[in-house]
């Protein structure tokens, strides 16, 4: 028998070494963010908004390296989700690799939008390649506005809006029509919560603090309650957040809706 080369030893060094780093770009490569987003912020979108924003998000998804880039567009990042919701991880997941494009805009003090509300987009240059369009509007002030139980807090907030509105874009999912359901949008978002550990929106539409009156010139305090289970016993635990319906609107679309019953 012929010694063995030197050579060939060192060559299966470098065959392993080379199978190493190939498995080690395939690794990464596959934990890559993918390089689009279809989910961007209006440039008079502020950096405050923009940060508080993200951070909800990744309180919710569990994911710590996502953030809005440099030119507004919001991206999940490389890091290994940490805790969090994987239904509020799919749903963020849709609408940024998904076919229709949101633009979020600041509609802070606006008259017509409580908290958040979802317009249809137009593009400026028609064309048969543009994706469908959305206007996801966030009333900032309106968030600031809410006071109540800090889990109830956790529970409702601007990142919690935007999922909302996030769900119906991607799930085409509806809102409650009655005073007594959460509706599908809601139904879903509560399932986030509760991956989250968060109580869950009883209802969907809010109702007045039995103390306020029906008057025209007092603050019109209304609120919405959030349930969790306890894990001891098979008792719901209630939790409010409450807010002036003078200050932040949709008084009108509650009394059209209320009014059905
Ligand atoms: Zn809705």
């Amino acid at each position: 028998m012929l010694p063995r080369p030197r050579g060939i030893v060192f060559s299966r060094i470098q065959q392993l070494v080379l199978l190493a780093a190939t498995l080690l770009l395939l690794t990464i490569n596959l934990s890559a963010e993918p390089t689009h987003s279809n989910v961007v912020c209006r440039e008079e979108l502020s950096e405050a908004h923009r940060d508080q924003l993200a951070s909800k998000l990744r309180r919710i998804t569990g994911w710590p390296g996502l953030k809005f880039d440099r030119s507004g567009f919001l991206r999940r990042g490389n890091a290994e989700p940490v805790g969090g919701s994987q239904t509020a991880r799919d749903l963020v997941a849709k609408a940024i690799y998904g076919s229709q494009v949101v633009v979020l805009e600041d509609a802070s003090k606006h008259p017509d939008v409580a908290f958040c509300r979802v317009l249809p987009g137009k593009w400026k240059n028609h064309s048969s390649n543009n994706l469908p369009a959305h206007v996801v509007q966030i009333d900032f002030a309106d968030f600031e506005q809410v006071l109540g139980d800090e889990r109830a807090l956790d529970a409702f907030n601007v990142g919690w809006g935007l999922l909302h509105e996030f769900d119906h874009i991607v799930e085409d999912s509806r809102d409650a029509m009655s005073l007594d359901e959460t509706g599908e949008c809601e139904a879903h978002i509560n399932q986030m919560r509760r991956e989250c550990d968060l109580p869950e929106r009883a209802h969907y539409f809010y109702t007045l603090l039995p103390l306020s009156t029906e008057t025209a010139f007092t603050t019109r305090l209304v609120r919405l309650a959030f349930d969790q289970e306890q894990p001891s016993g098979n008792k719901k635990k209630r939790y409010w957040v409450l807010w002036d319906a003078n200050v932040v609107g949709g008084l009108d679309l509650q009394r059209q809706i209320a009014s059905l019953r």
